[in-house]
């Protein structure tokens, strides 16, 4: 589907900077936009692994169709995760179908890595929850028909402030902002929502309870950062079939360039960039299908390691290009320019280390029995102390 549907209209959708529906008609044709729900709610019943398998293959056709797919996932594992039985049924069945698209709303202008600073509130009035505030950049606006909208319900509280609220296309008072004209991913719209005095029915909260709503947030990209990890090693892996192929069929110095050992040095070092980009993936998706506690980590450690590989090997695969692969008469620029948002979003790649190392350094309790065989400098018995005593009296 990818090189049949995808590939033959990437150039043009970038190009146009439009949303491409007669992709998403094809998606939703083959059934794709349910992979990741449970059947119970009309989806197919895959977990993150699925997932990231489709997501990486969109990708190695059009990181921007890539994104499009799993922004579907972003916006709707709050419902899976939080919501209750009435609104899983009622939100993720025309999502599986393809019917309705949704869109994630956490990141505001003064709260991006820091998000839980976000300022957008909900205030309860008779029946109704009344949002005021905006969102800055959620992809998916305006093509969307659901929302995912983090905002403030207690903001005297330090540990739940933050509500999810559903809000949807047509309520009164929600508004599609600015539409950013973007480096890349060009075919799926990033946007600002505005909510001015935006009147959504109470049931419309997530799971019914407030205050759970950053949690949640953080247990959703939990679960997001394997995709966006998956569209990068699609990305690299589409790179590295184009530069694979114009290798062997460019010639200089009379011989085509892929005998050149500096061009296959290059070759093999993306390739073995992308199966380990791949596994990391592959494992990280399996430990969030499985829950186990280590889950956080391995997201942020795929989302790192994934993300930064296909920067590097889609930059490569335009120096094998050369001055042709500067130019956008070629497919390749595009894939580098779609791998740069994937080290920024969903947590950029500083956020993802700092996770990564909060977690190591907790992780170190486990690692007690390593302190017997490492003294500590400013410990008494030190090595340097026993060597000197070892000195001063041999064989003591
Ligand atoms: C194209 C696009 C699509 C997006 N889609 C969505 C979406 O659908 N929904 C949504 O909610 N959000 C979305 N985002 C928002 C995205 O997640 C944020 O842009 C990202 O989290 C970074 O926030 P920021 O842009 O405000 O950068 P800032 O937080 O201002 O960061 C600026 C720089 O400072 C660094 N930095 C910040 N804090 C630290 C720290 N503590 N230590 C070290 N370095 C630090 C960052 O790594 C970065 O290099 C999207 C963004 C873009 C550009």
């Amino acid at each position: 589907m990818a090189d049949r549907v995808v590939r033959p209209l990437a150039a043009k959708y970038d190009r146009l900077q439009e949303y491409p529906w007669e992709i998403r008609d094809a998606l939703a044709e083959a059934g794709l936009f349910g992979t990741w729900i449970p059947k119970e709610f009309g989806g197919g019943g895959g977990g993150v692994l699925d997932l990231c398998l489709v997501v990486e293959e969109l990708s190695r056709a059009c990181g921007g169709v890539g994104v499009l797919f799993a922004v579907n996932a972003l916006g709707s594992f709050p419902i899976l995760l939080s919501g209750t039985d009435e609104q899983k049924h009622k939100y993720l069945e025309p999502i599986a179908k393809g019917e309705k698209l949704i869109a994630f709303g956490l990141s505001e202008r003064p709260a991006g890595s820091d998000a839980s600073g976000l300022i957008t509130s909900a205030v309860e009035d008779g029946d109704e929850w009344v949002l005021n505030g905006s969102k800055k950049w959620t992809t998916n606006g305006g093509a969307a028909d659901i929302y995912s909208v983090f905002a403030v319900t207690d903001p005297n509280s330090r540990s739940r402030r933050i509500s999810a609220i559903i809000v949807e296309k047509g309520d009164p008072g929600f508004e599609i902002g600015r539409a950013e004209d973007k480096m890349g991913i060009r075919c799926v719209p990033v946007v600002e929502l505005h909510f001015d005095g935006c009147r959504v029915p109470k049931d419309r909260l997530l799971g019914g309870r407030p205050g759970l709503g950053f949690k949640h947030a953080m247990m959703t990209l939990d679960r997001a950062r394997p995709g966006v990890a998956a569209q990068a090693v699609g990305l690299a892996a589409g790179a590295l079939e184009y530069a694979t192929v114009y290798a062997t069929q460019r010639k200089q110095f009379g011989a085509a360039i892929s005998s050149f050992q500096m061009i296959q040095q290059m070759l093999a070092d993306m390739a073995s960039r992308v199966e380990a980009g791949r596994q990391l993936v592959h494992a990280a998706a399996r430990a969030c299908d499985a829950g186990v506690p280590q889950l956080t980590k391995m997201a942020a450690l795929s989302k790192l390691f994934a993300t930064d590989m296909a920067m590097q090997v889609t930059t490569d695969a335009v120096q094998i290009f050369g001055g042709y692969g500067y130019m956008k008469d070629y497919p390749i620029e595009k894939f580098m320019r779609d791998a740069k948002i994937t080290q920024i979003y969903e947590g950029t790649n500083q956020v993802q280390r700092l996770v990564i190392a909060r977690n190591l350094i907790k992780e170190s309790g486990k690692l007690d029995h390593l302190s017997a065989f490492i003294p500590l400098p400013d410990h008494p018995n030190t090595l340097d102390d026993q060597a000197r005593a070892e000195r001063a009296s041999p064989g003591a």
